[in-house]
Order: structure tokens, then sequence, then C-alpha cells
């Protein structure tokens, strides 16, 4: 009688996996155990030749749809003679388990929360094995009850019958609860008078129907919600929240969707995930208040992922789900923090009493047509599945940029990244930075031998990096995101990097964005930029992107653009030839802000990149033809783009329409891009190329690009689990940390 030890890693803890393999070890009658470890879970069974074979080929076929197997390894054991199957208390051992993101409501749960019947009738928490939250409430690993936030919650014994029932669809689902034993849902006004305890979900469901605006509680921390249909609460909430333009992301059911949207079977997939992530879907003339996304072709819509989602949309069917936080500022996860840091925008909350352990922000990304899901936040549903890198590395600790800030902590060849941060300019942010290095270090036990981080001196991960004891090594900006979709991609051969972005310390003292590349994994040159141009003010100046056109105009016209007062314009200038208070820059962000201001359709920000994304809005479709621009021959080869903004400026004095002239613009960078790329290759033999940076998040220059280099037989990389912009910093930074990477300027 043969005996087999099976060890298995990948996402199989939280998932329903140890009652899975129960099941069918039991169904083919073999003897042994199953236990989690902290590398993954341990099998042994004992049996027949032909059903251990077969368990193993089912266990691979038929595991819960939440599990991702990465390996297997299958050896033969000793006999123990065990006299049945089961499932043993986790071991503790060397090696770093992956914990299971946070998974959608399932249907079968949902089944039972509307069935009056049933005794989670309406339960607000109600979760299984293959359902509900893993990772926002782990505060320890291996994953059971008592290091979670659930082990404040006694099972009654109704629910200890199921979780130790290997028949029953919660046989050790570490969450399991009800409404006897389970958390509550309480509303609270922001003065911290609690309000409802038994009724609390209707009530804050009628709270909204009439207008109000509310934080709730969910899985990863707590979001602002209005009713999307009610226009004064969306403009009231954008004024509260300082956010006068700035796209909201909407939550409502799925048969919903095709009536805000058009949806396309891919998308439709997606949003029906287990992650639930919010799309960015094209929107129809429809009951939403336009302030949702103003002038936006587009609409963020997600579908309810837990319990309370559910309720709450059966009285309001479009609710604006918004991070609960101001501005930058981490989501808030406490409800004794709402009033303190949300008490200017609502005046009640929706509070439970289970602990969130670890906060996470919905993740956001759109579909791209023949590349898949692209990322724009990758966050919650993701985090902290680790993405595999290219090569194996020691035990690294990558810090990440200043903006969209994600670290990687990484070992051999799994990069764990973290939750989205945030911008790392205040103190909340820093201290959640803080704590999650300190959770991920304990969690995957992983204690970093080397620190990387960005070459900006200035920036908060920087000056963090520098406290921490052992070796850094600082990474370029743009490096960092060429090498990141090298590395995504596992890419090992040489590539063209076009890097199109907002900013980055160059390794000449200048502010790059708009950067070309040729290299692998090792070594990176950089064999092209878009030209230096004056940024008045400096990195002040991004938030005025008519001071950008202003300067670029005088640089590269010798015109005068009257876009603002007299005394301001001459102030640009004055900065200009004095050489004062002003720094050059390679950045493609800025050229697009640049000709945004141009037009006329942007001229201040309310938020990053906004000048761009409206110039892409308005983006004429199926327009051919672009202007005219220069490429130096010297290498560094530089784009010269005055005969660019000249003929674009003679275009609008004509009358010319600015959708017309925005794509023509796009169209420009596109075919100068495709130039360049095609002289590299004509000298070097090199093929395939790599899009990153974040103004890769314009998904008309994206998909442009695509087809014209695709079109040219180049073979194009794109980030495909990482989002364009600097969420995928600290993945490449991990990277080039630790192959020795030198950039050549
Ligand atoms: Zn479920
Ligand atoms: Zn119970
Ligand atoms: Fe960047």
């Amino acid at each position: 009688m043969p005996s087999k030890k099976i060890r298995i890693k990948g996402i199989i803890q939280g998932v329903g996996f140890r009652p899975f393999i129960y099941r069918i070890a039991h169904s083919l009658h073999l003897k042994g155990f199953v236990r989690n470890t902290t590398s993954g879970v341990e099998i042994e069974v004992e049996g027949n030749q032909r059903n251990i074979a077969q368990f193993i080929t089912m266990l691979q076929r038929k595991a819960p749809a939440a599990a991702r197997i990465d390996e297997i390894k299958v050896s033969g054991s000793k006999i123990e003679g065990h006299k049945g199957f089961a499932i043993r208390d986790s071991s503790e051992s060397t090696g770093s388990t992956q914990i299971s993101p946070d998974i959608a409501t399932c249907r079968d749960c949902l089944h039972e929360m509307h069935d009056p019947e049933d005794r989670r009738y309406r339960f607000p928490f109600i979760n299984c094995t293959n359902c509900g939250p893993r990772y926002s409430i782990i505060s320890d690993t291996p994953y059971d009850r008592a290091r979670t936030s659930m082990r404040s919650f006694q099972m009654c014994s109704a629910c200890a019958q199921e979780f130790s029932s290997a028949q029953d669809r919660r046989f050790h689902a570490q969450p399991d609860c009800c409404s006897l034993c389970g958390p509550t849902y309480t509303l609270h006004s922001i003065t911290g008078r609690m309000i409802d305890t038994h009724h609390a979900i209707t009530k804050t469901a009628s709270l909204l129907k009439n207008g109000k605006i509310v934080a709730i509680k969910g899985i990863g921390g707590f979001h602002i919600a209005c009713d999307a249909t009610n226009c004064r609460a969306v403009t009231r909430l954008r004024r509260l929240k300082k956010r006068p333009t700035k796209p909201l992301a909407i939550m409502t059911q799925h048969r919903n969707v095709t009536s805000i949207a058009h949806l396309n079977e891919h998308e439709d997939r997606m949003l029906k995930s287990p992650i639930a992530p919010i799309m960015l879907l094209k929107k129809r003339r429809s009951r939403i208040c336009n302030a949702v996304s103003p002038g936006n072709p587009f609409l963020g819509i997600m579908l309810p992922y837990t319990p309370v989602h559910y309720l709450l949309l059966e009285k309001v069917p479009y609710l604006i789900m918004t991070s609960g936080n101001i501005q930058d500022e981490p989501i808030v996860q406490q409800g004794e923090r709402v009033a303190k840091r949300l008490g200017t925008l609502v005046s009640f909350y929706l509070d439970h009493d289970r602990a969130i352990e670890n906060r996470c922000d919905d993740s956001v990304g759109y579909y791209l047509p023949g590349k898949g899901f692209s990322m724009i936040r990758r966050s919650r549903g993701y985090v902290p599945i680790p993405v595999e890198l290219p090569l194996s590395v020691k035990p690294t600790l990558a810090v990440g940029p200043y903006l969209k800030n994600t670290f990687t902590l990484a070992d051999k060849h799994e990069a764990y990244i973290s939750p989205h941060i945030g911008d790392l300019d205040n103190l909340e942010t820093l201290q959640f930075f803080r704590e999650m290095v300190e959770k991920y270090k304990k969690w995957f036990r992983i204690d970093p031998q080397l620190i990387v981080h960005d070459l900006h001196p200035d920036y908060l991960s920087t000056k963090i990096a520098r406290e921490m004891p052992g070796p850094k090594v600082g990474i370029q900006h743009h490096v960092a995101h060429f090498v990141s979709c090298l590395g995504e991609n596992i890419v090992t051969g040489k590539a063209i990097g076009i890097i199109f972005d907002g900013t980055g310390f160059g390794l000449d003292g200048k502010i790059w964005g708009g950067e070309f590349f040729v290299g692998d994994l090792r070594t990176q040159q950089r064999i092209g930029h878009l030209q230096y141009l004056p940024l008045p003010g400096g990195e002040a100046s991004i938030k005025k992107p008519f001071r950008i056109a202003t300067a670029y105009a005088h640089v590269l016209l010798q015109k005068t653009l009257r876009l603002s007062t007299n005394r301001e314009i001459h102030a640009i200038k004055r900065m200009i030839e004095q050489e004062r208070n002003v720094v050059y820059t390679s950045s493609m962000g800025r050229l697009f802000d640049c000709v945004s201001a141009m037009l006329g359709v942007t001229m201040e920000i309310t938020f990053e990149a906004e000048a761009a994304i409206n110039l892409e809005n308005i983006a004429a479709p199926g327009v051919k033809g672009h202007y005219p621009y220069g490429i130096t021959d010297a290498e560094p080869r530089v784009i010269q783009v005055s005969d660019t903004l000249s003929a674009i400026m003679s275009e609008k004095k004509r009358g010319i329409s600015k959708g017309l002239i925005s794509a023509k613009f796009h169209n420009t960078v596109a075919a100068f891009s495709l130039d360049l790329a095609r002289r590299v290759r004509d000298e070097t033999g090199i093929s395939q190329v790599c899009f990153s940076g974040g103004v890769f998040q314009n998904r008309y220059l994206l998909n442009l690009m695509i087809k014209r280099f695709t079109n040219a037989d180049f073979m194009v990389h794109v980030h495909r689990q990482l989002p364009n912009n600097d969420g995928c910093i600290s993945y490449g930074q991990v990277i080039a940390g630790n192959t020795d990477t030198k950039a050549i300027p």
C-alpha cells in the first residue's frame, strides 16, 4: 500500500482548500491528513495507488475557485497506518505562507442571505469557505481564527457544528459566524452618539435615500457613501471632500450595470470575479448624476462585495462609494477615527465591531483590448498575492516612490507588493507605510538584506530608507519603470523601453519623464528623450498647466500666450530669462499639460494628470495624420517639439476643432515614438518594446501605440499585473537593486 507526501504552494489558505482536500480524500477512501504550514499546505495520503493518482489529478483540476496552485511536490513517505483522514492544526515551519486576499461574497451565501427560512437571513457578515474577509482580518500567519480579528467572537453551537462538519460548506471557514455569535453593525452620529443597533443598516439606507452622506465600514476600511442619482448629495460630497472633478466610484448590483454603462464580456467577467474591482466602463446616458465623472466618458463601477453592500443597495440602487479619507491620507479603518478624520464630511457612520487588521483600498482597472485587465490601482482582491520575479533576489525591501506609493518585500522569485499606500507626504500615510512594512516582514518571514529607494533625495520614502540599517541602493525612477515592465513580463532579452511619465529625478539632476532606454534586466542605457524644457516655479507649476504652456511657447515659439494676467506672464518670462526658480524637464506628462492648456482645455488642475485626461477625453476618434516633429541624430537622441507646438497653435487659430487637434497630437506622440524605435531597431536588431509610466494610463494613447507598434512588427509588452503608474516602481526597484544595475545617462 503506497503512501505519499504532497506539498502545495500557492493561494491555498483561507479559500476552502483543506475542506476540499478532506472531501476528495474521503471520496477516494484515502487515509492521512492535511494541514496548513507557513509555506503552504501539506498532505499525507495512504491508500490504493490508482486512487492516490486520481487524488493528485483532482486536487489540481477541481480546486476551489479562489485557490491558485503554484507548485506541487509529491514524494514517497513512510506508511503510518492512519485510521482516517483528518484536518490537522497548522504547523509552524519556515518559509512563507501566501495569505489569501479578501474575496467577494459568493452566490451560495447571497442565496442564504435572501432566504427568510435561513438562520443567516439578512445577516451582514455572512461568509463561507469560498468567500469573505481574509487579508483584512489577519494579524499573523498561518491563517487560523485565533490569528484573525474574529478571535474575539466565540462561535455559537450551530456555527461550531458547521465549522467542524466535513460535509458542510463552512467546514473550517475561519470567519464563520451568525447573528447570535458574530459581529454587529451599529449606526452612530458623528458626535459619537449611538443611534441604532437593531436596524442600523435599514436606517443607514434611509439616510442615504434622503440625500445624506454616510461613512460605511466595509472590508478594508470606511467608504464615504451617498446616492449617486442625487445631484445635491454628490455635489455636497465633492465640496466637502475638496475634490471638485476627480471621478467618483459607483457601486451597483450586476443587473443595473448595463443601464448606466456599456459592458463587454471581458469587462463583465472581471467585474463579477471574486476580486470585484472598480472597472472603468464607457458611460451611458442615465440617471447617474453628471457630477459623478464630469466631462469624462467613463464611469468607475464596482459590484457589491460584502453582504452589507447588498442590503444597502436594496433601497439605494446606485451608491457613490469613495474611499473614506481626506485627499491623500490613507483610508480610515476605525469607527473612533471617523469623527476625527472625516467629521467635516459625514454626519453619520455605520460601524461594526470586527476590527480591520489591515486596511485595503478598492482595486481599479479597465479592459485593454487584446491585452486583458489593465491595472490602475492594485489593492483589494490582489494583496498580498506575490508577483513573480524574473530572477532570484536576495531578501530585499524596495520602498517605492512618493506618489501612489507601494513598497515591495521580496525574496528569491517572489515579490510581495504592499497594498496601495498613497502619496507619502503626510504623517498618516507615513505611519501606514511603516506599519505595513513591519507586518510584511513578519508574515512573509523576510528580513531584508538590501534596501532600494528612488534617487530623489527629498522623497520621504528615500529618507525612510536612509534611516534603515544595512546596504542601500538608489535606482533611477524611469529605470525602475522599464525594469518593472520587463520583469513582470519575464522578458530576459533586450528591449526598447519607452517610459512616458509625469516626474522622476534624473541622473543628470533634471526632471525626467519622456525617456527611451535600450536594455535588459541588468543594464539600461538612456538612448533618447524629449527635449528639456523649463518649468517656471519648479514642480509647483504642475498644478498650473497654463504656466507650462506659457513657458514652452515662450522658449520654443518665441510667442506670448495670453493665458493669464500680464503680471503672471512677465513673471514666468523673467524666471526663464534669469534662470531663476526654473527646473528643466523632459516629462511627457508636462507636454500633455502644455497642449491641454494651449487649447484652453484645462488651465489649472485639481488632481494629478487632470489636464492630460481632459485632453484625452476630447480626442476625436478615427483621425489620421500627425504634426511635424524633430529627432536629433547623436545619442541620446532628442525629440524636438517646436514644430509640433507651432502647428497646433496655427490650427487652433484657424478654428480647427480641439477634438481633432487633440487626436493629431496623440498621433504625433505615437509617430515620433515609433520613428525613434525603428531607428534603434535598424541599428541593433532589437524588436521588443516595453511601455511604462503614468502617461500610459491614457487609454487612447496606449491603444494607439500598441496598434502602431504591433503593425510595425514590434513585440509590445505592457503592464498587466501592475499599474503603469508609480504603483509599479517598487517592484522594478527590487529587480534593478539586485542586478547591480548601472543606468548610463
Ligand atoms: Zn460564500
Ligand atoms: Zn453563530
Ligand atoms: Fe513614474
